[in-house]
């Protein structure tokens, strides 16, 4: 078990946390604030409990100079403000007098957030690349080090790994319950059947060689069908396919033969485009000029009994193009059937997850993760050096 939060005794600290405010921005507003929200129940403890808070957080990616407007954090700062219902400090600099000082004045309960750690990039990738003297110039302006950013574990950066290292240290409560909801993975109750969409196999090659030999059933939906269709020997027109990967998808169904199912009817079109015609064929009776954009009816009918007797579902991708309301009806007719009952649904990775909260069944999932890179590597079998900096209780 990693050192929490609630490990340390914060009155008069700097704690300085490590969140993901990393949210879409579109011509200069805030269109999703999910990631600024899911961070308050750590910073309203660390106010509660008397810190001297500083936030650090990354902002899309800043590669050059006209990289930095369009990422400066302090949209998210106002956003921040009004969601705590208080004033805000805010460092418009990553480094320097004015940071420092700032920092110096402050009192407990106050909040102070510094601007992207990203900004340190422009400089020799400072922070991306984990630069030493990055990580030991933030560690000094604090006492303790809460990494909150889930988002991030993946990566190796001075403002989660390398300022770890400098600091005593421990997660936050949104890492904390992804750890905790990752942990059930480990040994999770059987049947264990792990649901795999969205556009590419070339994607999830790593998921599917890491958890195939776990899982008891994989329903394969989703772009990624078509190149397993096709590795059958189907003739899918012009659905996606990966023609490189026909032989990787050839091995898996030899290998886990009984465990791979595969669509058995699709919706289909002739125009990547809402508004051309489609209709649901066999997968045997795509024509040439036909794409794939959604699993059909009778391939539920086969997912609907598995699904059932589920007791953990770790689901991965969309099954269809959910982005066009005539093809979500695959991926909202899965949910419809995964969150009934008394069993453990998962959900990793951003699309599945912003598709189960734009179909309205997010609230109904045990666990939606917040982040989909970080999970898509843990469900690889990788470390993650975010958590593995972490202190371990003792
Ligand atoms: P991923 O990021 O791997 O979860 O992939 C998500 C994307 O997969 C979404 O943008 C979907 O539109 C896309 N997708 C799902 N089904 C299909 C399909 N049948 N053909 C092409 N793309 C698809």
């Amino acid at each position: 078990m990693k050192k929490t939060i609630k490990d340390y005794d914060l009155k008069g600290k700097k704690v300085i946390i490590r969140v993901d405010f990393n949210v879409p921005i579109k011509e200069g507003k805030i269109i999703d604030d999910t990631r600024i929200k899911e961070s308050l129940e750590t910073i309203h403890y660390a106010i509660e409990h008397d810190a001297k808070v500083i936030l650090l957080a990354h902002l899309g990616r800043v590669k050059e100079k006209s990289d930095l407007e369009k990422n400066n954090l302090e949209i998210v700062a106002h956003r921040l403000s009004d969601l705590l219902e208080k004033e805000i400090l805010f460092s418009k600099k990553t480094r320097g007098e004015g940071l420092e000082e700032a920092v110096q004045n402050l009192e407990e309960q106050e909040v102070l957030l510094i601007q992207n750690t990203r900004y340190e990039d422009l400089d020799g990738q400072k922070e991306s690349k984990n630069d030493k003297d990055l990580a030991s110039y933030w560690a000094s302006l604090g006492d303790l080090f809460i990494n909150d950013a889930f988002g991030t574990v993946h990566r190796s950066h001075a403002s989660n790994v390398g300022i770890a290292k400098l600091l005593p240290n421990g997660v936050g409560f949104l890492i904390e319950k992804e750890l905790n909801a990752l942990k059930t993975l480990d040994q999770p109750k059987k049947p264990y059947t792990l649901i795999l969409g969205g556009a590419k196999v070339s994607d999830k090659i790593g998921v599917i060689e890491n958890l195939l030999p776990k899982v008891d059933h994989v329903l394969i939906g989703g772009g990624m069908a078509f190149t397993f269709l096709k590795a059958k020997g189907l003739e899918v027109g012009k659905s996606l396919v990966e023609e490189d990967k026909i032989e990787f998808c050839k091995e898996m169904l030899e290998k886990y033969e009984e465990k791979i199912v595969l669509p058995v009817d699709v919706n289909v079109t002739t125009e990547f485009d809402e508004n051309a015609k489609n209709h649901v064929v066999a997968v045997d009776e795509i024509e040439e000029d036909e794409m794939g954009m959604d699993i059909g009816p009778k391939t539920i009918d086969l997912y609907r009994p598995i699904l059932t007797e589920s007791k953990t579902i770790l689901w991965n991708g969309p099954l269809g193009v959910y982005e066009m309301k005539k093809y979500q009806k695959g991926t909202k007719d899965t949910l419809s059937i995964a969150v009934r009952g008394n069993r453990r649904l998962i959900l990793g990775g951003g699309d599945i997850v912003a598709a189960a909260k734009e179909l309205g069944f997010l609230h109904r999932v045990k666990h939606a993760s917040t982040g989909g890179g970080a999970m898509l590597e843990y469900l690889e079998g990788r470390d993650l050096p975010g958590i593995d900096a972490i202190s371990e209780e003792e």
